[in-house]
This record gives structure tokens, sequence and C-alpha cells, in this order.
């Protein structure tokens, strides 16, 4: 089932996740519902909170559902090891319409927990680090808005405001 996605301004958002407490059937309807609503936007990744859940999960699949095996849903990440930096241009399918240059590890390492309970680790480098960093932000609370310098950052929240002011957004 694809579930709406939360937009810039939405308090689930900025709310602090906590740890999936176990793998439940509503657990793994979660992360199906997930992986559909990422592929149906179309975008390379989703946060539990950008569909309004504060849970420690998240899918990426920098394929867009193009490689069959190329979906990764983790549960409870934590970093291995990150290391690098790339500048490249991201969004987020929680603020349509905006792309800005983040800077992010250029490799990471990370691991958590599959929907069978295994423990996985994932080496990404480029898009996938990125990915990776973008959607753990998300697990923090943070947009990738947060990540820019003052007035690029600024400029966006103005843009976004005026059209959440006229119903737009
Ligand atoms: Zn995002």
């Amino acid at each position: 089932m694809i579930r709406p996605i939360v937009k810039y301004g939405a308090a689930s958002l900025r709310e602090p996740t906590v740890a999936v407490p176990d793998l439940t059937h509503e657990v793994r309807t979660l992360a199906r519902d997930m992986a559909e609503t990422m592929y149906a936007a179309p975008g390379v990744g989703l946060a539990a909170p950008q569909v309004g859940v504060s849970y420690r999960l998240f899918v990426v699949d920098t394929s867009v559902g193009r490689d069959p095996g190329g979906l990764i849903t983790l549960i409870n990440p934590v970093w291995v090891e990150r290391e690098g930096m790339q500048l490249e241009e991201e969004g987020c399918l929680s603020v349509p319409g905006f792309n800005a240059t983040v800077a992010r590890p250029q490799r990471a390492v990370i691991k958590g927990l599959d929907l069978e309970g295994r423990e996985r680790v994932y080496s990404g480098e480029g898009l996938l680090a990125r990915a990776f960093q973008h959607e753990m932000d998300h697990l923090d609370g943070k947009v990738f808005l947060d990540r820019l310098r003052g007035i690029k950052r600024d400029l966006i929240v103005r843009r976004i405001r005026k059209q959440i002011k006229s119903g737009r957004w």
C-alpha cells in the first residue's frame, strides 16, 4: 500500500525516532509499504518519519527498482564507518521541487537488521553512501536543508513557507 509522504513542516520529520522494538507483522507491512511508496514516488530512499512513523527504519534502492536485488531495508541501523567527502546535488521526497548541493561522506559502511532479524552490513560509495547518510539524518530528525549554509537554506525555507501559506505545499 502506498502511504502518504509527509512534507517539510510536518512534526514527524523533526521528532526523535525510537528503535524498532520487535519485527512484528506491522513493522514488516510498514517496510513493504515504504518500499512501494518509494518506488511510486519515485525516489532512491525513504525513512519511516517520512510516512509519519517515528521508528528507526529506512529503505534505499539506488536503482529505483531496476535491479531486482537493489532494495535495502535496514532496521535500527548504526554507522560502522564513514570516510571522505562528496559534493553532489540532492533532493528529498519530503521537500519536493527543491534540490541543493550537500556535502556527504564518499564512502559509508552501515549495519542493521533486515526483515528476518538477521544482521546486515552494507558498504556504499557515491550515491549509495549519500542515500545512507540522507536517510540516517531523517532518523535523527534532520532534513537535507539542515546541512546547507545559512543563506542557501533560508532562501529555500522562505520559498517553502510561501507555498505553505498559499496552500500549495
Ligand atoms: Zn529525504
